[in-house]
């Protein structure tokens, strides 16, 4: 965390010396017990961009399970039936190593995004804060009205109004979570099966009723009770930010210099002796983590920039420049000048364009078709009536387009060599699948010079050559001086 320092050009105040905040949360009481929190209900520039900028990302979310593109859809996580399509491109097993390499550069670009701009994400993009603070704490401040509404209903005894409001209340919350649930399994297994699943009985879809069931429950959960929890006890984005934040970078700032020394507005005051905070605490107030912004950055704050719209209300109202509390960073704060090139963001945006340049030639240069060639365990050669020698293997193709694919597989080297499909020679990979299949490759015994020899192999789709591999033949031992040969037969 980076605090204002000690020596801050400030004096006599508390927030210099004071940490005592620093040994509580401000969601939990001396007994350990959780303090529910009551946010108050956010006003002002940013909260209507932080909305109008959740409208879009809660669209493109809740409609990207029903973008198909020539029957396909766009995005799919089956990790049920390890088939993933990103952008329309189907993604195997095989692609593994592709998603290890997007996994680290995505995470080097988090922690340069990270370095510049702090938690910007959390605030403006993050699924729980859009759906905690943009869908279900409005429908919270709709059905009880404002904080101090609410924590009025939540001391009042059981009567009516209370059990309509409560029930509506979490009625909502329910049925929202039944949408995010089944949004997440179109996700995961498709919009088709989801609609199967809730269109017949559970009893036929006993894997997918049990999983939207949990999906949803633990969708209430989190937003009707865990809340800001989420945040502060289990994202591990939390946690890196203190390791990841620098001096430089810009994350929702408390000017110290500008407010303090607080001190509440008086008529009689002559507010000249004192900073621009008037102590009002309505930072506080509306903060949905619950934690004092004023004491600088701290685990707690997801940057969803409350406090500030909070503040320049207050600063309007009294008739002082906005942005008491803003964008800006504790060098800019403390010294007026913000670098936001440092040899540190230097340092990721070159680790950074190296993994992309690499995971955009391996994603381009990624194949359709992908060839396996093992040799049948627990066999070596074995020899033909006509005195061949031959060796088997298992061949298996994936298919990973959305059509199936005719191929032909040929012996390039060495011409004399033969291959024999078991089952016929027809190689139809079915789309999006894989085709295995038990092949002897045949060479005549004066070709085999020595015991471990390569047999060099084609495979065409529609005359073109599109992967070219090796298979390795095993021959006799003594083979090529025409000696005695200690021949093994083969155990399939
Ligand atoms: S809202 Fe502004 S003036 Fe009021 S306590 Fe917070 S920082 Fe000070
Ligand atoms: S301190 Fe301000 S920006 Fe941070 S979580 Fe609280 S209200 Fe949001």
């Amino acid at each position: 965390m980076i605090m204002q320092e000690k020596e801050a050009p400030v004096s006599g105040n508390f927030y210099e010396f004071d940490e005592e905040y620093r040994n509580t949360l401000a969601t939990v009481d001396a007994e350990g017990k959780r303090v529910w929190l009551y946010p108050k209900k956010p006003n002002g520039s940013l909260y209507t961009g932080r909305t109008l900028a959740s409208i879009i990302l809660l669209a493109l979310l809740f409609s990207g399970p029903l973008v198909h593109i020539q029957g396909r859809p766009f995005f799919l996580f089956n990790f049920f039936e390890r088939k993933f399509i990103l952008f329309g491109q189907m993604f195997w097993p095989q692609d593994f190593f592709l998603l290890a390499l997007t996994l680290i550069t995505f995470f080097v670009f988090v922690i340069l995004f990270t370095v510049a701009f702090g938690r910007i994400w959390c605030g403006w993009a993050c699924p729980q804060t859009l759906f905690m603070e943009m869908v279900f704490r409005r429908i919270e401040y709709w059905i009880e009205g404002d904080a101090n509404n609410q924590r009025r209903l939540d001391r009042l005894p059981w009567d009516s109004g209370k059990i309509f409001k409560k029930s509506a209340k979490h009625i909502v919350f329910l049925l929202i979570s039944i949408l995010i649930a089944h949004t997440c399994m179109a996700y995961l297994i498709g919009v088709d099966e989801v609609l199967k699943i809730v269109s017949q009985s559970p009893a036929k879809h006993w894997g997918g009723f049990l999983g939207l069931t949990t999906f949803t429950l633990i969708f209430y959960g989190v937003f009707a009770h865990f809340r800001e929890q989420a945040c502060v006890v289990v994202c591990p984005y939390g946690r890196l930010q203190s390791v990841l934040l620098v001096k430089d970078s810009i994350v929702v700032m408390y000017d110290w210099l500008r407010g303090e020394p607080r001190g509440r507005l008086k008529k009689e005051q002559k507010t000249e002796t004192k900073g621009d905070c008037i102590d009002c605490k309505l930072c506080v107030h509306v903060c949905p983590t619950g934690i004092d912004i004023r004491h600088g950055t701290q685990l707690e704050c997801v940057n969803c920039t409350a406090c500030i719209d909070a503040c320049d209300d207050v600063m309007t109202k009294i008739h002082k420049p906005k942005g008491l509390i803003r964008y800006s960073s504790h060098s800019a704060i403390k010294e007026g000048k913000q670098k936001l090139f440092t040899p540190r963001i230097a340092g990721y945006i070159v680790v950074l364009s190296a993994l992309i340049i690499v995971l955009c030639y391996l994603v381009f240069t990624r194949q359709d078709i992908e060839m396996t060639v093992l040799k049948v365990p627990g066999t070596l050669y074995s020899r033909t009536d006509d005195g061949q020698i031959t060796n088997m293997y298992n061949i298996e193709f994936v298919n990973k387009t959305f059509d199936e694919v005719p191929l032909e597989l040929k012996i390039e080297v060495p011409a004399s060599a033969s291959l024999l499909r078991v089952g016929g020679p027809d190689i139809i990979v079915p789309k999006e699948g894989i085709l295995k299949g038990l092949y002897m490759i045949k060479m005549p015994p004066g070709e085999v010079r020595s015991m471990k020899m390569t047999v060099d192999l084609g495979v065409y789709q529609q005359g073109k050559k599109i992967i070219s591999t090796k298979a390795r033949f095993i021959g006799p031992l003594g083979n090529q001086q025409g000696g005695s040969e200690t021949e093994k037969k083969d155990n399939h």
